[in-house]
């Protein structure tokens, strides 16, 4: 492995996933700090608006691609955030055979790329390695209580799968690879129809529609502002030495999905009524990070609270609302499948 902060404070980093919600806001956050920046995404979730006020300044490269194929770099790399997959339930439900690939023929694309140019690598894991928790807080110590059939295992054992990819790499001495385990992340750029929790009820409340509560609401999750887990990727990357294993991401405040939708109708004034749809199967009964390792290892700990974030998060949709009002909103978001992915999702079954 060659140290590759020899090049100096400028490197030249790649983002794979670079122009989806977390990955727009990396890119920014990279380029304010000086670095080159190559965004790769096949705009499956992410859109090039995303990314758009990044396009004018030459240090931005933004790159169409698949990373379930193989990828080079025009320019010797430094870093890689390996953040390529749809995050939301509905979508990357979508295209289940895309998403598993993506998570294991993706990730062993994007480390034999950093593998050749020696860079150090990020992978974005989840929470949801840890399926529907028998332990709670989630601590990084904790396996998991994941189904490998279920209809989430797409995603939360491609992501296992590939947390496997890295710690082997890492154990063969091959590569340094950090990996994040990303809990709930909300905030500005999420797209209205992207179906998770936190863009549903806002994009409802702020449209008149009834809240889609899945079940009764009781279940749990803890939602962490986009700004800090930015600040989280950023300090878990360049920490020295890499830490051991995995390490938790989010902000610890739990909140049930009834007390989320009470906040959402009151911060935006709504007097939408809640509407109560079938849970999900396999949906994770309570959620909440354990980030004393981040706290200790990288100084790191969340900073914006709920009503802070989501003042910001509603603004964001607000801006949205007029552009955007073909949106289903009413209930669950039903996802199209897109007939590339299915293509491609179909030539490698
Ligand atoms: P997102 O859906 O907004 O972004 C994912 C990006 O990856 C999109 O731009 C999409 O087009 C791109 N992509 C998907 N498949 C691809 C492929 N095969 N090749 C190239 N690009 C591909 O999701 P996000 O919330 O920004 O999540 C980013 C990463 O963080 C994901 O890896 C996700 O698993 C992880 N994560 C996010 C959260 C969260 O709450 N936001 C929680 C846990 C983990
Ligand atoms: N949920 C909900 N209404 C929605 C979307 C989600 O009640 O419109 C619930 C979902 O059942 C889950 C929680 O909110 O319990 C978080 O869901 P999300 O899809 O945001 O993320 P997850 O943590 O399940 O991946």
């Amino acid at each position: 492995m060659k140290d590759t902060s020899a090049r100096g404070d400028r490197l030249h980093v790649l983002v794979t996933g670079g122009a989806g919600f977390v990955g727009s806001h990396l890119c920014a956050a990279l380029l304010a700090q000086g670095h080159r920046v190559t965004c790769l995404d096949n705009f499956f979730t992410g859109k090039r608006d995303n990314v758009a006020a990044l396009l004018a300044d030459p240090r931005f490269t933004l790159v169409e691609h698949d990373v379930c194929e193989p990828y080079e770099a025009d320019a010797p790399l430094d870093r890689l955030y390996n953040l390529a997959c749809a995050a939301s339930p509905p979508r990357y439900q979508a295209d289940p055979v895309h998403t598993m690939m993506t998570c294991v023929l993706g990730v062993g694309n994007m480390l034999a790329l950093a593998e050749r140019h020696g860079a150090r690598v990020l992978q974005a894991s989840t929470s949801e390695v840890y399926g529907d928790p028998a332990e709670h807080p989630q601590r990084e110590s904790y396996r998991g209580n994941v189904s490998c059939t279920g209809p989430r295992a797409c995603y939360d054992e491609g992501k296992r799968a590939a947390e496997t990819l890295c710690f082997d790499i890492v154990r063969q001495a091959r590569l340094d690879v950090r990996v994040a385990r990303i809990f709930n992340t909300y905030g500005p750029r999420m797209q209205p129809d992207d179906g998770r929790v936190i863009s549903n009820l806002v994009v409802q409340a702020l449209a008149g529609r009834r809240l889609s509560i899945y079940g009764e609401g009781n279940q749990t999750r803890s939602f962490c502002y986009v700004t800090d887990l930015v600040r989280g990727l950023l300090a878990l990357m360049e920490v020295d030495p890499a830490p051991q294993g995995p390490v938790n991401l989010g902000n610890p405040d739990e909140y049930t999905i009834r007390e989320l939708a009470e906040t959402v109708l009151r911060m935006t004034g709504s007097a939408s009524p809640i509407a109560h749809l079938p849970i999900p199967k396999d949906d994770p009964a309570r959620r909440r990070p354990d980030i004393s390792l981040a706290a200790r290892h990288l100084g790191w700990q969340p900073r914006v609270g709920l009503e802070e974030g989501l003042c910001e998060t509603i603004a964001h949709f607000r801006a949205l609302r007029d552009d955007r009002s073909s949106v289903e909103v009413d209930g669950p978001v039903r996802w199209r499948q897109f007939s590339g992915m299915r293509q491609r999702a179909g030539s490698l079954e």
